[in-house]
């Protein structure tokens, strides 16, 4: 064959490759995964696998490698967090049959499955504890919807949202993958993998009708009543779920069209901000939801993720869950008996999810077993008790019913599944007579070998005699060389028939053996052809069932929720709020939970702080001065965590807390870096400040840390001062504005909403030390100097500081021209060293880099970085 032939091979492949162009292919060659040409040399640089040659194609090499197909999860794994696509392409018949066909026709291959990040369902690629949603956003003559899944579980919901609220949305969704009509709106800034769409894919004439068929519905009226856009949106998924499943569709719940004015509305920069699921960094360790995750079961994981993300903004709803967490609070050997049951409960959504996709396999099964055994035991749990809440009481219904199902499983699987279905070995001994009959002729065969070795040791007088099996040559007399010629000759030659010599064995048959083996091979295939059939009408079973099965997930993640959240609230002395239509903001004591755990770990103690931002109809604003590192920003965090905590349902970290419903919850931090996405930090902070002056409502909880920060002072101050007022009087909304910007702290006087707070510090011997506890009036000073000696700065240094403080301050009092005229009196300032008060001498690296340092401005950990600066230029 001549080197500018397509082998009929290379032909299937390039047609397969074709039609998925922006994947990378894995191509079924037994028990590997190839990839050939520009995929090869991609995927061995990403899976760091090596890169080789396999033929050659219109005259050049064709590169290629593989991944075996039994660890290809791990590598499937790696490639999609690098953000590629993968189409796996599998032999859709046996090669025999292909043979049949004549010796060039090639196995039949097709791609059965397109993975991307956001239609994963195998429990190696997700995070268990963490949704998986696929997003999709809808635009139809104006109207703009969002709509997500996770297949992983079966949710399925959609949202109206005007294309500025989209960040917010993703932020808090944080989707794998978000899919946009072609040629429609990019976006930009926005951290998700983009997968854009044929625009046939929104339309939402064929959207709907996708959709009814899915749920095998005539119209979606029954679902609740949704717009084109919001039609257009879920059509998309499914659109692409039909792609990337290749028309196997997973079991979605039907659509849930959420209110947007349901939940609390918190922006992206809020999120990152309050560390609320993430931390700053970006992984969970650090953020609110890592402190208080005490949750038992995935399910119940991925429920308290969702709750921290949409805080309810439904009085009634928060009661209900806030109910359930006191009834478990005070119930607590019905809370212990709860939690020991919930340790077990499997993660039955994701493996209902994979058995649907007919991907799943008997531990799937088990999963759905486990998971409905203890359902049932916390059914008689809940039963079995008095005076339980509506929600927990809702939730006990909805975990029964699956005595059938229950019954079958336990009857039909072993206690212990294999992985896949393929190798058999998953169904029990007792369920089925014939497989029971088959799997004993099996059995016996191997008993027969066993007997038929000792008899032939007998007969050989060879006590090194073994059988053995392999692949090749199944049962086999195996002997070492040394008996070879006995073995070869008669009369032995006559029962034993020579099949292979190796360096030390020699290895034979006999006809009784092939015999044995022949009936061995068929009671094992015939074993496993039963249990495949068990399998699939098993998986049928539950499927039947899948709803109630999906409905009794979600009670079992609520239980779970609410005790944990119980048992937080025990073990941390956390207090139930008082929610209400109010506008109040009233808390004692309250406590940052993530800094409080910090602390704990050093051995320290947190101090408790009271809020009240209370003031009926009016704007209710906390101006906080104090010094840096006094807890200005803990104080302020832990009010706005408070806040979500209560609204998300849970206990809250305060020995009282009373909150009016709040609607929106901002929180910005001055100057905070976002170089990633090449704006200046001053102008990022103004973007993220405008957006809050443009959007909070008078039930909007604003926090402002050191706004103004990032430019020069009076900017900084004006732009302050302006801002606060603004909030007063225009947004009118509850507040906690932290400066250092001393002179505002005259507001309170003008705007009666504005109240004068600071966290107390006591001097002693010219150090200061920070009490942390917040109190009513103003600053007297800042500190700054202080602070800078606490970080480490050179003695020298301080003590120049307090001199060049001293004569700013003298300057300050007798007005601005004396002050330039002293500044321009001080050495430090003045360009030519005339006549130095101080003798000066040359200033080394280190002085003159301490000169461009404003203490006054240093975050802690930017004196701290700078201290290990400063140390390595001496
Ligand atoms: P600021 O915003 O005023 O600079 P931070 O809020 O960043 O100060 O707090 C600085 C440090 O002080 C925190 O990392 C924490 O260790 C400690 N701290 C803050 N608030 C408290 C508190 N209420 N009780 C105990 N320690 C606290």
């Amino acid at each position: 064959m001549s080197d500018d032939n397509v082998t009929p091979m290379m032909a299937q492949y390039l047609e397969i490759k074709g039609r998925y162009r922006e994947a990378l292919l894995f191509y079924r060659m037994g028990d590997f995964y190839e990839m050939f040409f520009d995929d090869a040399v991609a995927a061995a640089e990403a899976l760091d696998i090596a890169l080789t040659k396999r033929g050659k194609h219109l005259g050049q090499d064709i590169a290629m490698c593989g991944v075996p197909v039994h660890s290809a999860e791990g590598y499937l794994l790696s490639l999609i967090r690098k953000g590629f696509r993968v189409a796996i392409a599998e032999q859709m018949e046996d090669p025999a049959e292909a043979k049949k066909r004549g010796s060039k026709s090639v196995v039949a291959r097709d791609v059965v499955r397109l993975v991307t990040p956001g239609t994963l369902t195998e429990d190696t690629l997700l995070e268990a504890r963490r949704n998986n949603y696929l997003a999709a956003f809808g635009e139809v003559r104006g109207d703009c919807a969002l709509a997500w899944c996770d297949i992983s579980t079966g949710e399925l919901r959609v949202v109206p949202c005007p294309l500025p609220r989209l960040g917010m949305e993703l932020a808090r969704l944080m989707p794998k993958e978000l899919l946009l009509a072609e040629g429609g709106f990019t976006p930009e800034d926005m951290a998700v993998a983009v997968t854009p769409l044929a625009r046939s894919a929104f339309d939402s004439t064929g959207a709907e009708r996708r959709l009814c068929d899915l749920f095998g519905v005539g119209s979606l009226e029954g679902f609740g009543s949704f717009g084109r856009a919001e039609i257009s949106a879920m059509g998309a998924l499914i659109d692409y779920l039909d792609l990337t499943q290749r028309g196997k569709l997973p079991l979605l719940q039907p659509p849930q069209r959420e209110n947007p004015g349901g939940v609390v509305q918190i922006d992206a920069a809020t999120r990152r901000n309050l560390e609320i699921t993430a931390s700053l960094s970006g992984g969970r360790e650090g953020s609110l939801l890592s402190v208080m995750d005490r949750t038992l079961t995935a399910g119940g994981g991925r429920l308290l993720e969702r709750r921290l993300s949409a805080p309810s903004r439904d009085g009634e709803v928060i009661g209900r869950r806030l109910q359930s967490v006191r009834f478990l609070v005070e119930q607590s050997r019905l809370r212990d008996d709860l939690r020991a049951m919930l340790r077990r409960v499997p993660d039955i959504d994701r493996a209902l999810s994979r058995l649907s996709l007919d991907r799943g396999g008997p531990r799937d099964l088990a999963a759905i077993r486990g998971g409905v055994q203890a359902a049932a035991g916390l059914r008689d749990l809940l039963t079995a008790s008095g005076a339980v809440p509506d929600l927990l009481l809702q939730s006990g219904c909805d975990l029964g019913g699956h005595e059938g199902l229950a019954d079958l499983l336990e009857r039909a699987l072993v206690a212990e599944p294999p992985l896949l279905a393929r190798d058999g070995g998953l169904i029990a001994t007792g369920y089925d007579t014939e497989l029971d009959e088959v799997r004993q002729l099996r059995d016996e065969g191997r008993g027969v070998i066993a007997r038929m070795q000792a008899e032939f040791i007998e007969q050989t007088g060879i006590s090194s005699l073994k059988i053995k099996h392999n692949n090749v040559l199944g049962y086999f007399v195996d002997v070492t060389t040394t008996h070879a010629d006995r073995m070869l000759s008669p009369p032995l030659s006559e029962t034993f028939i020579h099949r292979q010599t190796t360096a030390g064995q020699v290895r034979f048959t006999t006809v009784a053996l092939s015999e044995i083996e022949t009936r061995i091979l068929n009671a094992g295939n015939h074993a496993q052809e039963i249990e495949k059939r068990h399998f699939t009408a098993l998986r049928k079973a539950v499927l039947e069932r899948a709803a109630a099965l999906a409905q009794t997930a979600r009670a079992l993640a609520e239980i779970d929720l609410a005790a944990a959240l119980a048992d937080l609230a025990i073990s941390e002395n956390w207090c139930e709020p008082r929610i209400d239509s109010s506008r109040a903001f009233r808390v004692e004591g309250g406590r940052h939970p993530v800094v409080e755990r910090a602390l704990r770990r050093q051995g320290g103690g947190f101090i408790a702080n009271d809020c009240d931002l209370s003031a009926g109809d009016k704007a209710a604003i906390w101006l906080l001065t104090g010094p840096n590192m006094a807890g200005k920003s803990t104080f302020l965090r832990q009010n706005a965590l408070i806040a979500l905590l209560a609204q998300a349902g849970s206990f809250v970290p305060a020995s009282e807390a009373h909150i009016g419903l709040v609607s929106q919850l901002f929180s910005r931090v001055g100057a905070s870096d976002d170089l990633a996405r090449g704006r200046s930090t001053f102008m990022v902070e103004m973007v993220e400040t405008a957006a809050i002056l443009h959007q909070a409502d008078d039930r909007a909880l604003v926090i402002l840390d050191e706004i103004g920060r990032g430019t020069a002072t009076w900017d900084g101050l004006s732009i302050a001062w302006a801002t606060l007022e603004h909030l007063h009087e225009v947004n009118r909304c509850r507040a906690l504005f932290a400066t250092h910007y001393h002179e505002m702290t005259a507001l309170a006087g003008k705007l009666e909403g504005v109240e004068n707070a600071t966290v107390a510090v006591k001097e002693w011997e010219g150090d200061v030390i920070f009490l942390h506890e917040i109190r009513k009036g103003a600053a007297d000073r800042s500190y700054g100097v202080q602070v800078a000696k606490l970080a480490g700065l050179p003695d020298a240094v301080i003590e120049r500081a307090r001199s060049v403080l001293e004569l700013l301050e003298s300057g300050e009092r007798s007005g601005a021209g004396s002050r330039l005229a002293l500044i321009d009196d001080l050495p430090l300032f003045r360009t030519a060293p005339a006549q130095p008060r101080i003798a000066a001498p040359k200033p080394s690296e280190v002085e003159a880099r301490l000169r461009e340092v404003l203490p006054d401005q240093l975050t802690p950990l930017e004196a701290l970085a700078l201290v290990y600066e400063l140390k390595g230029r001496i």
